[in-house]
């Protein structure tokens, strides 16, 4: 689009998160999706590497032939199976997808610190399976041999079809409820569910304090996850405020019935990869911990909870809860602000 040379001023009122005016896009100022500068900020007070972890006690740990059990090992490497590649799969929809269709700038840098930290996730995964020694070709093609993790994924990229398309446009009822289900896939399904069995089992290897270098990696990545879904939750509940006339009767019951299916996917990958139960975690435990957290993230947008099961992993919440959380992180995030100063 070309730019019209005007003294006009960009009205606040005008500004959507999606279906905004063209020449909105560059124009910071003036910001009406306060949320999304707070999670920008949130995310660069938040920063860190994988190589600042120092791995040496996991490598020991690993090696050792008696330190942890067969199903343990399996555990891991299966957990890490399905993270290599989902991170991959939500940064193309970060910036495949999102970033071409959000008109709101200040939610577009958001979407740009995100894609980072997505492409941080990644750089992790593929810094344990170095530091550990393991069979790349055996963990990064997972999502191709394990049917529990393929089927997750042939869920989510399904999604994509259509909206990954060049020719698809918001703009019309159809695709901007297209728009709102590839973020009710994306964000309430694909990082606030299809991690959680898989966060779990970190937590579990963590409170028995065994590869403490890979749980505090997946620690910080649940960190910045829990902020990809807290704006994913923001977009979702801010399109329904601009356009109402999108969150029909009928979506909302396609959205619960899409969480259903995932719940069902999720408990069994669960089930598959940690068939005899880990750190006292079962299948059943595993299923209504799903369901837990699937009733969390249908509130946060304003849909009935379907399944009212308590917590079985309570520990969970306090690993989940961010608040709690910042005491944990807070040494290194306060290092981070301070190191960051550069030396002239
Ligand atoms: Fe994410």
């Amino acid at each position: 689009m070309p730019i019209i040379k005007t003294t006009d001023k960009v009205d606040i009122n005008q500004r959507r998160i999606i279906n905004g005016a063209d020449a909105d896009v560059i124009q910071l100022y003036p910001m009406r999706h306060l949320f999304a500068w707070e999670a920008y900020n949130t995310g660069n007070s938040n920063h860190w590497l994988p190589t600042e972890i120092s791995m040496q006690r996991d490598i020991e740990q690993w090696k050792s032939t008696t330190f942890l059990t067969e199903d343990e090992r399996t555990a891991l490497k299966t957990v890490l199976g399905f993270f290599t590649t989902a991170d991959s799969i939500a940064a193309n929809n970060v910036v495949l997808a999102m970033y071409r269709h959000i008109t709101s700038p200040e939610c577009r840098m958001y979407l740009l610190r995100q894609a980072y930290e997505e492409a941080i996730h990644t750089h992790a995964y593929q810094y344990i399976v170095e530091s550990l020694g393991l069979d790349e070709g055996e963990i990064f093609n997972m999502y191709r041999e394990v049917d529990s993790i393929y089927n997750k994924d042939v869920f989510i990229l399904n999604f994509n079809e259509g909206i990954f398309n060049s020719e698809f446009k918001t703009g019309t009822l159809e695709n901007d409820q297209k728009f709102l289900e590839n973020m009710v896939v994306f964000s309430l399904i694909l990082e606030g569910i299809f991690f959680y069995s898989s966060f779990a089992v970190m937590f579990g290897f963590q409170r028995q304090n065994k590869m403490i270098g890979v749980a505090e990696q997946i620690q910080y990545i649940m960190r910045d996850e829990s902020q990809h879904l807290n704006f994913g939750i923001n977009i979702i509940n801010g399109i329904k405020e601009e356009q109402p006339g999108l969150w029909t009767p009928a979506f909302q019951q396609h959205a619960v019935d899409l969480v259903r299916q995932a719940v069902d996917l999720e408990a069994k990958f669960a089930a598959e990869v940690f068939p005899k139960g880990i750190f006292g975690m079962n299948a059943d435990g595993f299923r209504k911990y799903i369901e837990y957290v699937a009733d969390r993230r249908l509130g946060r947008v304003g849909l009935p909870a379907q399944y009212n099961t308590p917590n079985p992993f309570p520990w969970m919440s306090e690993a989940v809860d961010l608040n709690k959380e910042k005491n944990f992180f807070e040494t290194r995030v306060t290092e981070y602000k301070v190191g960051g100063t550069l030396d002239w």
